[in-house]
């Protein structure tokens, strides 16, 4: 029997149905409208797309955002000062930088320098820090994506055995923990794991995040297992993901396809995020307008 195909593509227009309403209840209810600043340092091709269907993805939810494509050699000053200013701007509700950064611009100090309350990519170290202690913050998008789509596919996380392969700090790690507070127990694979196909064959759940076409086959997958499949690779002008589909398939209950898995859900989440960010803005404001009115 083949895998059923999970379709992030379909999922992600649930979500954005979902999103719609709350977009509309902030700007009519309240007259609030969320506000969304993307960073792009360069003209990397694969970041101009993914920048390109951020921004589609407000526009087609009414939510404001704006594109600052800085040249690829500008001043780690010159980034930060915009980071400080968007973080002070009332109307931008989520400050995203595209990664892959040029390799003059370092990485921690800024998704640092963004306020923790504007991080709706999830990476600032404030954010990352309140996840592993399982406490309420934005969640990083493509390991949220993940959760959401099995969710969505109704797949059992708890008590479940999970093996990532890939222990990035945007997907990887934070997957880990996300899994872990859904009871899974969980197993990171890497680099320099050795015998990666004989860990992954325990997995009821397998995420693949290495970014090595094609790398995972049937060998590695038990019978029935729920595999995602989180590789973005060019090859020979096609995009292609981590996972040997045709193979996987015969194997797996259920994957997700490359393009149109986990990709669409990712951007789901953003805009999520950033909904999520202007609804806190809403109560930041309400509180605000409590105590001036108690302090006459
Ligand atoms: P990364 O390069 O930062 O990390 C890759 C990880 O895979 C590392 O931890 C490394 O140890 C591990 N790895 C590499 N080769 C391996 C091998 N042969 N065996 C076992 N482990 C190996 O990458 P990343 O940013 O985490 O991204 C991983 C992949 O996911 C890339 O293809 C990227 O394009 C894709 N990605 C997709 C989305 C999405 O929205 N779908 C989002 C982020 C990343």
């Amino acid at each position: 029997m083949g895998a059923i195909i999970l379709d992030g593509k379909s999922m992600a227009q649930d979500i954005r149905k979902e999103l719609k309403s709350r977009v509309q209840s902030l700007t009519d209810e309240h007259g609030l409208r969320p506000g969304l600043a993307v960073l792009m340092a360069g003209d990397d091709p694969a970041s101009k797309i993914y920048v390109k269907n951020k921004i589609k993805a407000c526009e087609d939810l009414h939510i404001y955002s704006e594109m600052h494509a800085l040249p690829h050699d500008v001043p780690q000053a010159d980034i930060l000062i915009l980071i400080r200013e968007l973080n002070a701007r009332e109307n931008i509700d989520g400050i995203l930088v595209q990664l892959p950064l040029p390799r003059h611009l370092p990485f921690a100090e800024i998704t640092q320098t963004i306020n923790p309350e504007k991080d709706v990519d999830g990476l600032h170290p404030f954010t990352l820090g309140k996840l592993l202690l399982g406490q309420e913050t934005f969640l990083p998008c493509t390991p949220m994506g993940i959760l959401e789509i099995l969710r969505r596919s109704d797949t059992r996380i708890s008590g479940k055995e999970a093996v990532i392969i890939g222990r990035s700090s945007i997907v990887g790690k934070p997957l880990a923990l996300l899994l872990l507070r859904e009871d899974a127990t969980v197993t990171i694979c890497h680099s320099k794991t050795e015998n990666i196909s004989s860990v992954s064959r325990r997995a009821d759940i397998l995420v693949v995040a290495a970014g090595r076409p094609g790398m995972v086959t049937a060998d590695y997958i038990k019978e029935g297992a729920v595999v995602i499949d989180v590789g973005i690779n060019r090859v020979d002008g096609k995009v292609v993901g981590d996972v040997n589909s045709h193979e996987a398939g015969k194997k797996a209950s259920a994957i997700t396809p490359v393009p149109g898995g986990v990709g669409p859900l990712t951007i789901a989440m953003l805009m999520q995020n950033t909904v999520r960010s202007a609804e806190m803005r809403l109560v930041r404001q309400a509180v605000i307008t409590h105590l001036h009115l108690e302090g006459g």
